[in-house]
């Protein structure tokens, strides 16, 4: 058994933990994990209280993945829903698609009584208008928001690097191996922009026969180079998972256009062994970790390659 989570998940961390060590299925447990995320107001950039897209409205992703059936359940853009994740597990469980976005995904959230939130807080929109002072001309303020987005000066580049997203992989006592993802993409974003997070193959994939990934940072490079599954898929043809990581991450350091900027890689196989790179990362990225073993789930520092 492992559960493998990034920094910005550690607050579920510990309660997933104690699910899986009692046995609980391991997809469950790490939804359970990333609700306690969702729900804490001093991550800004999972679930509710994060940092909003242009508009000041929070537009919120989330993906799982069972390894043993490769279904999948994710939702993009959902719109006042306290927890995004459960959603997405419905999908999986509650009807024969796999994303559900939008006003499509917010209708299914209120047909199965998912709980709804106002999700945007007093700080998240205190720090938008700050944004949108900063960013807008004396002109774009008076008619915001009937301008044109794509004119915002900072509307690619974010300077303060406000994103991030909750990762946790877990494999449980039946060697289940699973994936879940939450998220409110970068702050600022264009209306409806999807990441990676909600993405299966691109932010995240599980398959119980060879190992998990799950990536965190920027989503537009990881669509690109299909990362999580690559990463199972060099596992599947008999890469180490420390390789199979190296691998996935000269596929991303290979795109030359587009936006590009730091990615982070956390990858588990089949067998326990795990890997975490932050491919061009300026700053040190932290990750938890938990075993059986273990007494409490443990802080690790990922390798930061640079290609
Ligand atoms: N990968 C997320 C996205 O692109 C953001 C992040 O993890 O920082 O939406």
């Amino acid at each position: 058994m492992i559960l493998l989570a990034n920094y910005e998940g550690r607050s579920g961390v510990e309660y997933a933990a104690k699910l899986l060590a009692r046995g609980e299925n391991g997809l469950r447990a790490i939804v359970e994990g990333i609700k306690i995320v969702e729900s804490n107001l001093d991550i800004h950039t999972v679930g509710m209280s994060s940092w909003p897209n242009i508009l000041g409205q929070l537009q919120l992703d989330a993906a799982v993945m069972d390894g043993n059936t490769r279904r999948t359940g994710a939702v993009g853009a959902l719109r006042n829903y306290k927890h995004p994740v459960e959603v997405a597990y419905r999908v999986m469980t509650d009807i024969d698609h796999e994303i559900l976005v939008g006003d499509g995904a917010e209708r299914f959230a209120h047909e199965i009584g998912a709980v709804t939130a106002v999700n945007e807080t007093n700080s998240s929109l205190t720090a938008w208008r700050k944004h949108l002072e900063n960013v807008l001309t004396a002109e774009q303020k008076q008619l915001f928001p009937n301008i044109r987005l794509l004119d915002i000066k900072s509307q690619a580049v974010d300077p303060e690097k406000l994103f991030d997203t909750t990762v946790y992989l877990s494999i449980d006592h039946e060697a289940r191996i699973s994936t879940a993802t939450s998220t409110s993409g970068w702050a600022w974003k264009y209306p409806g922009r999807l990441g990676d997070s909600p993405i299966i193959g691109a932010g995240s994939y599980a398959d119980s026969r060879y190992g998990a990934c799950a990536c965190t940072h920027t989503g537009e490079m990881s669509i690109r180079a299909g990362t999580a599954r690559s990463v199972v898929l060099y596992l599947k043809m008999g890469l180490s998972v420390s390789d199979a990581v190296y691998e996935s991450a000269r596929d991303l350091a290979d795109l030359k256009t587009g936006y590009l900027d730091e990615v982070t890689i956390h990858a588990v196989d089949k067998d326990g062994n795990y890997k975490v790179i932050g491919l061009n990362s300026s700053e040190t990225i932290r990750y938890v970790v938990w075993t059986p073993s273990m007494s409490a789930p443990q802080v690790c520092e990922a390798e930061i390659i640079n290609l």
